[in-house]
């Protein structure tokens, strides 16, 4: 069966969480491999709404194995608050269910302060973080100080760790840190161990089981492939290579396990935090945007950024993230708009901009050249085959796909798990029909 790997082709918020839903249905097993509660997918399952921040996508499918892989940095608070509330709705989240890598980085409390201070002594520099710390949990698994998942399970390795790591942290903290007590971290490390005893495991044995026995795996992404710490606009970007490439290091995968990569992309673009964004729009037509597509950020509420759809970066999407197909979500949001913008390409004072700034201060002085297409006035939420939309959003769709040169398998035109349109099988991969 395909393993297929799902990537965000923008700044995030693309709808990847309701995509891995979808995809459930066929695929066995779903695995987050990077990033941490700073992403936020919402999902609507008849009416109710979900928002999971690192459970997997899969979880409200009862037949699907969910991996949080090692890849991803987990606060085991917010992960049991999840599973709990999981559990209260009736969702499955037991260890059968839910499994989470020994060797995922655990977010302790106080990276949350490190973020916290870091922001603040960013000042007018701030990356506007999300401040869940992810930066700092991944700089100490860099640093080769972080405790792991499976260090909770283990009270002696657990104090060795923190033991050898807390003097540094005093100092980094400053004034911050007073607070930092050993005992009771060593007292949370060790409730959060007991509780996730049976879920925390070699999850990398556990997926090439699954794969094995024949099981078609999904590797969900988070954030968005602008947001990936190389490739992405840095230092405006998040901690981990969000690109597709990192699912094998982030899952314990080979490259050779992956047949087909699905990116995400919105019919416009947004994005949350500080940074360049060449096709962003000011006044009504953002504010529209905005109200229309409900873009407030599901982890920290903040106003998304609103904006043209722009084919220079899904091109570079398409190219970094080896893109076999495309999932267009939230075409809805454009109806009603009589004009419709697509950026092409880039240019600085006349001169066209050939490769995508490395800098991001070049990338802030670029100017878009664009093309503009009509829109349509009817409301397409209860399409469901792509003949039936409006000619004006069949040729938007077409343009889209012939700017970025890969097919747009499915089209989302509503919040709901149905409101889809499929074109062709998500799961097909390179080289295939
Ligand atoms: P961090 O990941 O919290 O360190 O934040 C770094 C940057 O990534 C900030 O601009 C955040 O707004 C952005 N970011 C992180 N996670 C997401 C996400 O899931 N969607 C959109 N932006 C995100």
């Amino acid at each position: 069966m395909p393993n297929l790997v799902l990537v965000g082709c923008q700044w995030g918020d693309e709808g990847k969480g309701r995509v891995t839903d979808l995809l459930a249905e066929r695929a066995r097993v779903v695995v987050r491999f990077q990033g941490g509660p700073n992403a936020g997918h919402t999902l609507i399952v008849d009416g109710q709404e979900f928002v999971l921040h690192l459970v997997p996508s899969g979880i409200l499918n009862p037949e699907t194995l969910c991996v949080i892989g090692n890849g991803v940095v987990i606060d085991p608070d917010l992960l049991l608050t999840e599973i709990d509330q999981l559990a209260a709705l009736g969702h499955d989240t037991g260890p059968q269910h839910l499994k989470i890598s020994d060797r995922a980085v655990a977010i302790m409390p106080y990276h949350r302060l490190l973020d916290g201070k870091g922001e603040r002594e960013r000042g007018h520099n701030r990356i506007g973080t999300t401040g869940r710390g992810i930066g700092p949990s991944y700089e100490d698994k860099v640093a080769r100080r972080a405790v792991r998942m499976g260090d909770l399970l283990h009270t002696a390795r657990l104090r060795t760790r923190l033991e050898a790591h807390l003097p540094d942290l005093r100092r980094r903290l400053g004034t911050d840190g007073v607070d930092v007590d050993m005992m009771e971290l060593m007292r949370r490390g060790r409730a959060w161990g007991e509780r996730l005893r049976e879920h925390v495991v070699d999850t990398s044995a556990a997926i090439h089981a699954r794969m094995v026995q024949g099981d078609s795996v999904v590797f969900e992404g988070a954030q968005g492939t602008m947001l990936d710490i190389d490739h992405g606009t840095y230092p405006f970007v998040t901690s981990s290579n969000t690109v597709a490439g990192n699912a094998c290091v982030g899952a314990g995968v080979g490259p050779t396990d992956i047949d087909a990569v699905l990116g995400v992309v919105k019919a416009y673009t947004t994005r949350v935090g500080e940074g360049p964004f060449p096709t962003e729009l000011q006044g009504e037509v953002a504010d529209q945007l905005r109200k229309a597509g409900g873009e407030f950020g599901s982890t920290t509420g903040r106003p998304r950024r609103c904006g043209w759809f722009d084919a220079v970066i899904a091109l570079r999407s398409a190219a970094l993230n080896g893109l076999t197909g495309l999932v267009l979500t939230k075409l809805d949001v454009l109806s009603g708009l009589e004009k419709l913008r697509v950026g092409t390409s880039y240019r600085i004072f006349d001169q066209p901009v050939v490769d995508f700034p490395c800098c991001v201060d070049e990338l802030a002085r670029c100017e878009y050249d664009h093309i503009e297409l009509p829109g349509w006035q009817e409301d397409i939420t209860g399409v469901r085959e792509f003949a039936d939309l409006p000619e004006t959003a069949r040729a938007y769709v077409d343009r889209l796909e012939e700017l970025v040169g890969v097919p747009i398998r499915m089209i989302s035109v509503g919040p709901s798990r149905e409101q889809i349109i499929l074109r062709s099988d998500p799961f097909i991969g390179r080289g295939s029909a």
